[in-house]
Order: structure tokens, then C-alpha cells, then sequence
């Protein structure tokens, strides 16, 4: 689809295999392989000389290749590869892009720190981290020899901010890669890669498919570098099922509208809680005071529905707090129409020593908000009373 049209108009025009009946809907292609009129069209298939259905697995299925044109159309990317989960997503391109090691920066999700860790490291792969207040040390490492960086930004549960051009303008004179990944943010708050990332990786699970009801992954980027990470999925057999690929299609036609509503419910939250005395710090980078504003403004359209409030109390307080939530849930995922509530110590940081989350700047008094579509006063109201 033309690129001029707006992200909203994509969201719901971006792509569609229609039918002769005339379906508004791309159908689910519920079949796992397709047929050909004669071996030699197949072989065109099969041989990439025409693009067409062949084998579901391979994610050549017209509900595969239509969420993925979508998905390409949404992040400004010229190709895009959907998969089983956010982790299938990461694991096949750290695969197929981290031989020559990779760099992690800042803050990430759980499981990737653990592929990263102890996964990869023992199927040889090379891997080096560096924290928020490390990153002078940045040309050191990629002069030992690195392939790919990635990083989150917002991070979790931190909402650090990075700045993806200058990361990028560096990690590209050492003929890295750079991969972002956009879960808090989505496509519609920033846009990675024309800000000179490389390669784009989302949990499809969050925001992308915003109901709480799939699991998916999606990778974005140039076709060259999409290419070997194809390979891993069908290999690994990480392509999601059409009905999935249907699902978060439908998904992505609301998703801007969702999403500024989310922008705005967390904006309001996060100014009211800022003034509230039981509440040390409130992070989220549309905060003036929040020391990634500047950052976020230059690179990001909105500020995203993630906030973390640091309460001036002891955990065993924290823990109360939301425990006395009644309109969010205590549950550990985000990006949902529904609002949620965990403590990133007992969720998402959990794995980590208690010396880690400090380095880390993670404090036991955290509670992590995601922020869903509910009226914005009824979402601050069930907050203060958990606050009394
Ligand atoms: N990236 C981020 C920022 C996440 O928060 C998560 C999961 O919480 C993942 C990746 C992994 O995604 P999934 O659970 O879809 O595998």
C-alpha cells in the first residue's frame, strides 16, 4: 500500500488477500499447504522466481503473507516475518545475526537476558552487555568484534530511553547491526528503523495484538537480512498458524486508535501520581522531569501506555498496593485493552539477583502499570484508593 496514506489507514487498508466473494476480511487460509496447476508453476514458487502459497510452515499462506505485508507497511520496512512469539522473533535473528557476537544495551525482558546469558553462550555464541551508564564503554566492545547490537527502548521497567540514530551511527562504523526492539512503543509512538536501525523485532503478544488472547512474534527489516532468520523459522518451525496471523491482523486495524488512547490514559496517570505523596518517583518519558524527555521527544510520537511508579515505602507496601487494585489486574504481561499491575522484582526481574536489580536501578517498591483503555478517571480513582 502506498506509503503516503496515513498509519491509521494502513492499520486497516495496509494489505488483504481478498477474494472473489467479496470478503471486507482477508479469510483464514486454514490449509497447510497449496496446489499448483503444473510442477513447473510450483518449481517458479519453490525457486523464487514468482511469489505464491506453497507450504504453511515455510509461511507462504496467504493470512501469513498478508499480516506480514501489513506489519512491513506499519514499520516503513521492506519486508517482515511473523512468528510464534516476541522470543521466536529475537531467538531466530539472534541466530541468524549474532555469529559474530552481539552486544545487549540497557535493560531487557527476562527471557531475552536468559538467551543471551546462558542459552546462546553455550551454543558458542559470543555475548557482552552493557548497563545505561555504561554505554562510553560502547567502541570498546564493538572493537572486540560484534555483529549485532540490540537493545529496548523504553526499556522495562525503567522506561530508559535510548537514542537509537547515535547507537545506530556508531554500531554502523563498525559494520554492526542494529536491532530495536518496539514492544513499548509499537509503530505508531516510533518507528526505529528510520531512525537508522537495522532490523525490528516486536512481541506481537503486547501491544500489537492488544487483547491478551495471542501470542505472536514479528521481525521487520531490509529482505537481505530477513533472509537467513526465514531459514530458522521454518526450521524451527517457529511460523505462527493462520488463525493467529488472522487474529493479530484484525488487531493491528485498531491498533492507532488504541494506542493514542493508551498514549493519553498513561500521560493523565502518570501527572496525577507524580504529585501524589506516597509516590517517591513516577517514570515515564513524558514526564518534562523524567530524565529521557528530551530524548523521547526528538524520537519518539507519543510516550506509550507504560508507566512505573516507585512508592516511598517499604515492599511489603508495594505488594498491598496492588493487591488492593480492583480495576487492574495483577498479571504479568502489557500492552493489553485491559490495564495491568505487577511488581518487576516478583515478575519480569525475577530471575535476577537482588544485587543485579539494584545495579539495575529495579527497587522492590516498583510497581509496573500497564495502561489499557478504560476511562482515564476510573483507572486514577482504583490507583488512589490503593494508594490510602
Ligand atoms: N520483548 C519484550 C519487551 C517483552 O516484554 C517480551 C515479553 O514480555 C518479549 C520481548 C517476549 O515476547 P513473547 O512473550 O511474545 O515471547
Amino acid at each position: 500500500m502506498k506509503k503516503s496514506f496515513g498509519l491509521a489507514t494502513r492499520c486497516v487498508h495496509g494489505a488483504s488477500a481478498a477474494t472473489r466473494s467479496g470478503a471486507v476480511n482477508t479469510p483464514i487460509y486454514a490449509s497447510t499447504t497449496f496446489a499448483f496447476a503444473s510442477n513447473a508453476e510450483l518449481l517458479d514458487v519453490v525457486e523464487g522466481r514468482r511469489e505464491g502459497d506453497l507450504y504453511t510452515r515455510y509461511g507462504t499462506n496467504p493470512s501469513i503473507r498478508t499480516l506480514e505485508a501489513k506489519l512491513a507497511s506499519l514499520e516503513g520496512a521492506e519486508s517482515s516475518l511473523a512468528f510464534t512469539s516476541g522470543m521466536a522473533a529475537e531467538a531466530a535473528a539472534f541466530l541468524a545475526h549474532g555469529r559474530q557476537g552481539i552486544l545487549c544495551i540497557g535493560d531487557a525482558y527476562g527471557g531475552t537476558l536468559q538467551l543471551l546469558t546462558d542459552q546462546l553462550p553455550e551454543l558458542g555464541f559470543i555475548t557482552h552487555f552493557l548497563l545505561a551508564d555504561e554505554l562510553e564503554r560502547l567502541e570498546d566492545v564493538l572493537r572486540q568484534g560484534v555483529g549485532l547490537v540490540f537493545f529496548e527502548t523504553p526499556t522495562n521497567p525503567t522506561l530508559t530511553v535510548f537514542d537509537v540514530r547515535g547507537i545506530a551511527a556508531i554500531t554502523h562504523r563498525y559494520n554492526a547491526r542494529v536491532m530495536v526492539d518496539n514492544t513499548f512503543a509499537t509503530p505508531v509512538n516510533q518507528q526505529p528503523l528510520a531512525l537508522g536501525a537495522d532490523l525490528v523485532v516486536h512481541s506481537a503478544t503486547k501491544f500489537l495484538g492488544g487483547h491478551s488472547d495471542i501470542t505472536s512474534g514479528v521481525l521487520l527489516g531490509p529482505k537481505d537480512l530477513l533472509a537467513p532468520a526465514t531459514v530458522w523459522r521454518s526450521n524451527l518451525g517457529q511460523t505462527p498458524a493462520p488463525e493467529i496471523a488472522h487474529l493479530l491482523m484484525r488487531s493491528l486495524s485498531t491498533l492507532v486508535v488504541r494506542i493514542e488512547r493508551q498514549n493519553a490514559n498513561a500521560l493523565a496517570i502518570a501527572n496525577v501520581m507524580s504529585k501524589h505523596p506516597r509516590v517517591r518517583r513516577v517514570l515515564y518519558p513524558g514526564l518534562e522531569k523524567f530524565p529521557g524527555y528530551r530524548l523521547a521527544r526528538a524520537q519518539m510520537n507519543g510516550f506509550g501506555g507504560m508507566l512505573t511508579l516507585d512508592l516511598d515505602d517499604a515492599a511489603a507496601d508495594s505488594a498491598h498496593m496492588i493487591d488492593k487494585l480492583r480495576l487492574f489486574a495483577i498479571a504479568p504481561s502489557l500492552g493489553s485493552v485491559e490495564s495491568l499491575a505487577t511488581l518487576p522484582y516478583t515478575t519480569s526481574h525475577h530471575g535476577l539477583s537482588p544485587e543485579d536489580r539494584i545495579r539495575r536501578g529495579i527497587s522492590e517498591t516498583m510497581v509496573r502499570l500497564s495502561i489499557g483503555i478504560e476511562e482515564a478517571a476510573d483507572l486514577i480513582a482504583d490507583l488512589q484508593q490503593a494508594l490510602e
